[in-house]
């Protein structure tokens, strides 16, 4: 598959090979570019590695919706609820609450972020298996649908804000009851009595197998991957990049970042300052489980994603913040296992691994996909929260696109780094 690359290519190099890294390399290898990847870890390795595989074109609700602020008392203080903080880096994360409440704090912003989500997930399913065909792996990517379930009868509704904003989208939902959401996944307890059915989306069965198939397709197409840690950039004369990476100094005629929720750490020294924050989620895996799912299950009160993968069934979810290099607190990840007998009776929890994994969030739940303003020839292709797995295709065709200086398909005004200035705001 290896293609000819012209000598005039246009040169690019990612910062970041997890799963947006890798699709902005395919998207670009893909229209002739001579790309370069690097990365400390490998592909898809950090956040790309544990997430809870959900791939739905249908994921347009942003985390912050009006009222929600009033639920948040209540999830701090229980120690099984779905967010924590790290106490000690609370004054660091305020100025970011803050933007967080704002950001949802009417049905009208909330609508046009939910519209900037679906223009980024809706092709998410077609482009992946686009860039799956071939590979031999086209199985990592498997159609199904997602339950959110409810312990009360009347717990399921379509008239919850976030499902309402779906159905205005044309996603395909309906109410099931208890018992023929036992038809559908019979592992589930009986004391869940009610679920929201959201068909026609897709699961990755292993997210961090999918990320090394498409690295490797990139790959086999021509794309350099290099282990090493980057530790600066500079713009040099004529817009170009200079890389400082494990002491070796490259150049590049395009730069693109996409660190994840370590970009900033990269930006900052050239006087960009954006408000991501670290927002750490966790998951159990069970091995030998014994139960197996079809679906994408979401306990919908403790905010939690089940799901069958290779390695056996995978719980992940919670919300932790905490500072970028602060210790992993893997009670977070054990506390999935006692939930997770609670939605399957029957797993057998002999056999576990625990995972910590950063979200990169930015308080509105859209990423940066960009030019950064002032900085030529340098992209922006991070903040994906908790949607990275399914934003990832779309967001590797808009990088194309801008590096290459073609117009993009849809409007990608919401997701430019200069939204954080709107109205006076500071960064
Ligand atoms: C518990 C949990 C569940 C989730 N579930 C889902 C889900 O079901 N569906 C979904 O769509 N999303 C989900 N997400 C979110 C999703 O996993 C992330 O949005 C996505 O993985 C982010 O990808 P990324 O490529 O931006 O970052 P990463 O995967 O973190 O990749 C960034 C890469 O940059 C590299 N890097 C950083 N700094 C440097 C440097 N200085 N030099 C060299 N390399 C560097 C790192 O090594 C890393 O490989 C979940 C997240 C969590 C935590």
């Amino acid at each position: 598959m290896n293609m000819p690359v012209r000598d005039d290519a246009i040169e690019v190099t990612i910062i970041g090979a997890g799963i947006v890294g890798i699709c902005c390399a395919l998207s670009l290898q893909e229209r002739g570019a001579r790309v370069t990847v690097l990365d400390k870890a490998g592909p898809a390795e950090a956040t790309s590695y544990g997430n809870a595989g959900v791939i739905s074109p249908w994921s347009c609700i942003p985390q912050s919706l009006p009222g929600l602020w009033r639920n948040v008392p209540g999830w701090l203080l229980d120690p099984k609820g779905p967010i924590s903080v790290r106490w000690r880096d609370v004054p660091s994360f305020l100025p970011w609450v803050m933007r967080f409440f704002q950001a949802g704090s009417t049905i009208e912003k909330v609508a046009r972020l939910a519209d900037a989500m679906d223009a980024l997930n809706r092709p998410n399913m077609d482009i992946y298996r686009r860039h799956l065909r071939g590979t031999g792996h086209e199985n990592l990517l498997q159609d199904s649908w997602y339950l959110h379930v409810y312990r009360d009868a009347h717990g399921a509704s379509l008239s919850a804000i976030g499902q309402r904003l779906r159905i205005e989208r044309g996603a395909p939902v309906q109410i099931v009851p208890g018992d023929e959401l036992r038809e559908i996944e019979p592992a589930i307890s009986p004391v869940f009595q009610s679920a929201v059915v959201i068909r026609d989306q897709s699961r990755a069965v292993q997210p961090s197998a999918l990320g090394k198939a498409l690295a490797d397709k990139a790959r086999s197409m021509g794309t350099f991957f290099k282990s090493c840690e980057v530790t600066e950039i500079r713009q040099k004369p004529g817009h170009r990049w200079q890389i400082i990476c494990d002491r070796e100094y490259r150049e590049t005629g395009n730069l693109v970042i996409a660190a994840g929720p370590w970009s900033m750490k990269l930006l900052k020294p050239l006087g960009i300052s954006l408000p991501l924050a670290s927002e750490r989620g966790y998951h159990l895996e069970f091995h030998n489980p014994g139960v197996t799912l079809k679906h994408s299950i979401m306990d919908a009160e403790r905010k939690f994603a089940a799901s069958s993968m290779q390695n056996g069934i995978r719980s992940a979810g919670t919300a932790e913040f905490a500072r970028l290099d602060a210790p992993a607190n893997y009670s977070r990840a054990r506390m999935l296992e006692s939930m997770t007998k609670e939605l399957l009776p029957d797993l057998n929890t002999g056999d576990t691994s625990e995972w910590m994994g950063t979200r990169p969030s930015f308080p509105d739940s859209l990423p940066c996909i960009c030019e950064l303003p002032g900085q030529r020839n340098l992209f922006a292709a991070f903040g994906h929260s908790h949607y990275g797995l399914g934003m990832a295709p779309k967001t590797g065709q808009i990088i194309a696109d801008l590096v290459m200086r073609t117009p993009t398909n849809i409007d990608i005004s919401a997701y430019h780094a200069d939204r954080f200035k709107k109205h006076g705001q500071s960064q």
